[in-house]
């Protein structure tokens, strides 16, 4: 088979420095962007270092020995995550996901959830405080963060089938030791524990009744399992839109075999629609970034490791809000607040409503990859 040669834009280069206001005001909680939508979920990512190689997030052939993570220095420190991260709950924040690469590599990560989970909303309450892990040190540390005020995990697992498996993560790591990470979250209080399969039309969409059978069957209805659409972030993973299996199709799959009715959701700008075995054990959801776009309400930031604020997973472009935290100027949080709040006020983005597009075309040219902001 012939080499792939992809060309990998440096991201890290190209964050703007934000303008901070002359006037800053205290920020309203009310925050609005240019089609209305507020803010409401922060994804942090700690770490742009992962122990996995899935091809469709961090292909083999472009992070191998040669390519450049991020040195310590670079990330921001707790107190800087934890700083930034309550600026944004003065602004309507009331969610935050740890995300990278993978977060359980950040070492003591527990101490930022403590940090984290001490924060409170205007209202003085606590923070919806999760994870998203591929589970390969859930074992290890899920009752340590549940201790430090972690609330809930998810787990990615993309098959049941092991060779599957093995050959998805391209690292042979094997299925039962993410299931004894999902059993040790279950243990230590996480549950319920949402595992997600991003589906691969020709690579593992033979897996998706299995996986359903297994997790309506097994953990005693501990686990939502959610199916997402392969999307196409980044420029590394050599997306092709035939490879995309349509959650409608995951769901008429399903539906033969476990009859399924639609539900409700559960709260406003969800990205999974919820569908409920008509046997009533359990239910599913579908993520269909690609063939139901949900830009309209989509009310998420996503904050890179070392502090580059992205207001898309598409985005081609980062704020630099470390920049302004390790600024000799020496800003206060009503400065920095104010920062944010402008940007989120400019932010227009839209891009799964653009795919195909010219716009969407010319946007789709330089995308950041989903293993340096998170998923
Ligand atoms: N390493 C952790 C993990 O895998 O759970 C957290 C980071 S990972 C980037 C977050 C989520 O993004 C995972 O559930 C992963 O499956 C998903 N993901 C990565 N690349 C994707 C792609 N091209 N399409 C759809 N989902 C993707
Ligand atoms: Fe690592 Fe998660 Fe990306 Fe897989 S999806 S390579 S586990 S960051
Ligand atoms: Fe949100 Fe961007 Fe995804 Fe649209 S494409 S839902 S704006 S992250």
């Amino acid at each position: 088979m012939a080499e792939r040669s992809i060309p990998l834009i440096d991201h890290r280069q190209l964050a703007a420095r934000p303008a901070v206001p002359v006037h800053a005001a205290q920020p309203s909680g009310l925050l609005s962007d240019r089609r209305g939508r507020a803010l409401h979920d922060l994804r942090i990512s700690v770490t742009d270092r992962c122990n996995f190689r899935c091809s469709y997030c961090m292909p083999k052939e472009v992070f191998d020995k040669d390519h450049r993570f991020l040195p310590h220095s670079e990330l921001l420190s707790f107190e800087e995550t934890t700083r930034l991260a309550r600026l944004f709950t003065l602004h309507g924040v009331r969610k935050i996901r740890l995300t990278g690469g993978e977060p359980l590599l950040r070492k003591n990560l527990e101490i930022l959830v403590g940090q984290l989970a001490s924060l409170r909303t205007p209202d003085g309450e606590p923070l919806d405080l999760t994870l998203t892990t591929n589970a390969s040190l859930l074992a290890r540390k899920a009752a340590v963060l549940k201790a430090a005020g972690l609330q809930r995990v998810t787990v990615s697992l993309d098959a049941l089938d092991d060779t599957v498996f093995r050959r998805m993560n391209d690292v042979d790591f094997p299925v039962a030791d993410v299931l004894t990470g999902i059993e040790a979250a279950i243990a230590a209080g996480l549950a319920p524990i949402k595992v997600n399969m991003v589906v691969k039309r020709g690579t593992n969409d033979q897996e998706i009744v299995p996986m359903a059978r297994f997790f309506r069957e097994q953990f005693g209805g501990q686990v939502v399992l959610r199916f997402i659409e392969y999307m196409d972030v980044g420029i590394t993973n050599g997306w092709r839109m035939d490879e995309v299996l349509p959650s409608a199709q995951v769901v008429q799959r399903l539906h033969e075999v476990f009859p399924l009715r639609a539900l409700e959701p559960t709260a406003p700008g969800e990205t999974a629609e919820r569908w409920g075995y008509a046997d009533g054990r359990g239910e599913i959801g579908v993520i269909s970034s690609v063939t139901h776009a949900f830009c309209g309400d989509c009310n998420r930031a996503r904050l890179s490791t070392e502090g580059k604020l992205y207001l898309c997973l598409f985005a081609q472009r980062g704020h630099d809000l470390r920049a302004l935290l390790r600024d000799p100027a020496a800003y206060d949080d009503r400065q920095i607040a104010a920062a944010i709040g402008q940007i989120w006020q400019g932010r227009d983005d839209r891009y799964s409503e653009l795919r195909g597009s010219a716009a969407g075309a010319e946007a789709a040219a330089a995308k950041v990859e989903m293993s340096y902001i998170g998923g």
